[in-house]
């Protein structure tokens, strides 16, 4: 089984619209599931026309808080010294330490301070993950961050997993992934363990940027990968210059396209529209067919699309 993930450096240039065309694409070639690694602006459900009742939720919790037990509390401070995420506040009336949750990394250096072992670091639901059946044959999994929580990373750690069973279960050959957007750890996260890296930008100086600065964490674990540049017509020179840039590893180009809109407002993956975004993304899909890294036996650190 092989891992396709699909990220960019910067957010709004066309991930999941990619992610979902790719998997629908795929889907019709061989056995896949979808992973939606942006637990922090999960979409891709959407994006493949499923709202968030299609899933089937459970809790997770990856990430851990400190908890103050009082009685044992003999107010000496180091707990406050020691804590560098400005975590906890001094309660005057009580002589006692607060714990600030939504500041708080559960990193347990308090704990470790504390001579009167008062400090205990437990588990917090931060998030949840779930999974659903889409329409276009394949499963997809998905997680979310609750509100003010801590621990994507790890959130994105455990709904792989899950995706990689469920892989295994139903015999998949492959898992695409939509990662989140940036280079934080949800990134490093679904980078983790993949074959294949699409990396996703639009002609902008920013978006430009910052696929450089992903693309310094993809050759870092040394996972061979393309370029695609979304919307190329709307800034002609600068996706010259990005082509440049990419050189071999340019996979494809999507043109800037209204159907695209269209087919987002109406949770439809693009490539289920008869137009020319979809087409280029059919072109995409093929090149990616010959990928050695994807579809050969073992993995390979060199990078061909040529069977
Ligand atoms: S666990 Fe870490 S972040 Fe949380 S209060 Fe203790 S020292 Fe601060
Ligand atoms: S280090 Fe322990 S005993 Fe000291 S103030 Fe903090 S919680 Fe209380």
């Amino acid at each position: 089984m092989k891992i396709l993930t699909i990220l960019s450096g910067k957010g709004g240039v066309g991930k999941t619209m990619l992610s979902s065309s790719l998997a629908v694409l795929f889907a019709k070639q061989a056995k896949i599931v979808a992973c939606d690694c942006d637990v922090d602006a999960s979409n891709l459900g959407l994006a493949l026309g499923l709202r968030e009742n299609a899933f089937k939720w459970q809790d997770v919790e990856t990430s851990e808080k400190a908890v103050l037990i009082e009685e044992k509390c003999d107010g000496c401070k180091m707990c406050l010294q020691n804590c560098v995420f400005s975590a906890i506040h001094w309660n005057e009336e009580k002589d006692k330490p607060e714990f600030d949750s939504f500041l708080c990394e559960g990193c347990g250096a308090c704990s470790l301070a504390c001579p009167k072992s008062a400090i205990k670091i437990v588990k917090v639901k931060n998030g949840k993950v779930g999974y659903a059946r889409t329409k276009y044959g394949f499963t997809i999994v998905a997680g979310q961050l609750k509100m003010g929580e801590s621990g994507s990373g790890k959130i994105v750690d455990y709904l792989k997993k899950k995706a990689l069973a469920i892989a295994e279960e139903e015999g998949a050959k492959l898992v695409v992934c939509d990662s989140a957007a940036g280079i934080s750890c949800p990134v490093i996260a679904s980078l983790r363990g993949s074959d294949f890296v699409i990396a996703i930008t639009e002609p902008s100086p920013a978006s430009f940027r910052d696929l450089k600065r992903v693309l310094c964490i993809v050759k870092h674990f040394r996972i061979p990968y393309g370029i695609v540049i979304n919307k190329w017509n709307l800034n002609k020179p600068l996706s010259k210059r990005i082509e440049r840039f990419a050189g071999k590893k340019l996979l494809g180009k999507i043109s800037y396209d209204r159907e695209v809109v269209n087919a987002i407002v109406n949770l439809t993956p693009v490539v289920e529209k008869k137009c020319k975004a979809a087409n280029e993304i059919i072109k995409i899909k093929e090149r990616l067919s010959k990928c050695k890294s994807l579809w050969g036996n073992t993995k390979s650190n060199s990078y061909s699309f040529e069977g």
